[in-house]
């Protein structure tokens, strides 16, 4: 449907976090609170995610200035997996625009799982949803340049500026990866035999498992997200890495389909668009104000950290960041006059 707004000009609002020292406060209570839980279990679909230590267990905020808060084990490097989706996505719409990744690939959430091929099949070869395989490897496929090389070359270097450093490759989780990627290759297939995909697919597959198999910390994902959380311009090294209509746009997808079937669950208790990874990682974007990063690679059913989403539930409440949260003009100053007046 056209909505007709094109000409209407776009106001943004945006609030305070509360300062240094009670962010640091805060995190340290919600790493405590979080660390005695020990439910869910590591990956190992990939034969190397299964090799990663159990309770590892970072969290990082950084603000739109580019502080640093950190707590736990924020330099334990780990393959972001499906959480690159989210900034491949950003790094794609910037350069073939908003119209047509919304064409070629949809903001919809497909109701299946993240590798399913019955997804493609009942939307006619359509990919519907960024956030899931299918649809991650159409926007891979998308990214300009002549050859796969060219191509890898814009999405590594995209990743590393949204890093804000040059982000490895870790070899052992490519290696077993590429070993087990067989369905994978038959989502890109399938999405070849539809048109969705125009290279050759196990180009793509190719591209789309080294940007899986990236080595990053608790600390470059939150980095990452407070680059969207700061309308694309990472706030540490200063570089513009993507718009700020593209970071809008990314984060509707992440909020529409970001934490895979759990969604609508993580919306309702966290109320901020984030990503998670099946190695354990999550990115959470507060707009305007800070980016979380964490990390604990045991997962629930739905294939999301049981400790990244407690940790970043009690963020969002501690430090006010529900962006479907708001408080009533007149219930405040009311509150204010009654403080005037006994003051
Ligand atoms: N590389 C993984 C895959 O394609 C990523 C999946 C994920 O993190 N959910 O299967």
């Amino acid at each position: 449907m056209q909505l007709d707004v094109d000409d209407i000009d776009q106001a943004v609002t945006t609030g305070a976090v509360p300062g240094a020292q009670h962010i640091d406060e805060i995190l340290d209570a919600a790493y405590e609170h979080t660390s005695k839980h020990h439910g869910g279990e590591v990956a190992d679909y990939i034969p190397a995610l299964a090799d990663a230590d159990p309770d590892a267990f970072g969290l990082c905020v950084v603000d739109v200035e580019g502080g640093l808060h950190e707590v736990g084990d924020t330099r334990v490097l780990f393959s972001i997996q499906s959480i690159s989706k989210a900034f491949v996505y950003a790094l794609v719409s910037e350069r073939v625009g908003h119209e047509k990744v919304l064409d070629v690939i949809g903001v919809n959430s497909t109701g299946l799982a993240f590798d399913s091929v019955v997804a493609i099949e009942l939307n006619d070869g359509h990919p519907m949803n960024p956030m899931v395989n299918a649809g991650a490897l159409a926007t891979t496929a998308l990214m300009p340049g002549n050859t796969a090389d060219d191509q890898w070359e814009a999405i590594h270097s995209g990743l590393s500026r949204f890093a804000g450093r040059h982000l490895d490759i870790d070899d052992e989780v490519l290696a077993s990866e590429v070993k087990s990627n067989s369905r994978n290759s038959a989502i890109a297939q399938l999405l070849h035999s539809y048109g969705r995909i125009e290279h050759d697919p196990l180009e793509v597959v190719d591209i789309y498992t080294r940007q899986c198999a990236l080595a990053i910390d608790a600390r470059d994902l939150a980095v990452m997200a407070a680059t969207l959380a700061n309308g694309g311009v990472n706030p540490v090294t200063g570089v513009e890495v993507v718009s700020a209509a593209v970071c809008r746009d990314t984060l509707a997808v992440l909020a529409a389909s970001g934490l895979y079937e759990a969604t609508g669950e993580w919306l309702f208790e966290i109320g901020l668009p984030g990503k998670s990874g099946v190695s354990g990682g999550i990115v959470t974007v507060a707009p305007g104000k800070v980016g979380i990063g964490s990390l604990s690679p045991r997962l629930d059913s739905t294939g999301n950290s049981v400790r990244g989403q407690i940790a970043t539930a009690y963020l969002s409440r501690a430090l006010g960041l529900n962006i479907f949260a708001s408080e009533s003009h007149f219930r405040s100053k009311v509150a204010g006059i009654g403080e005037d007046q006994a003051g």
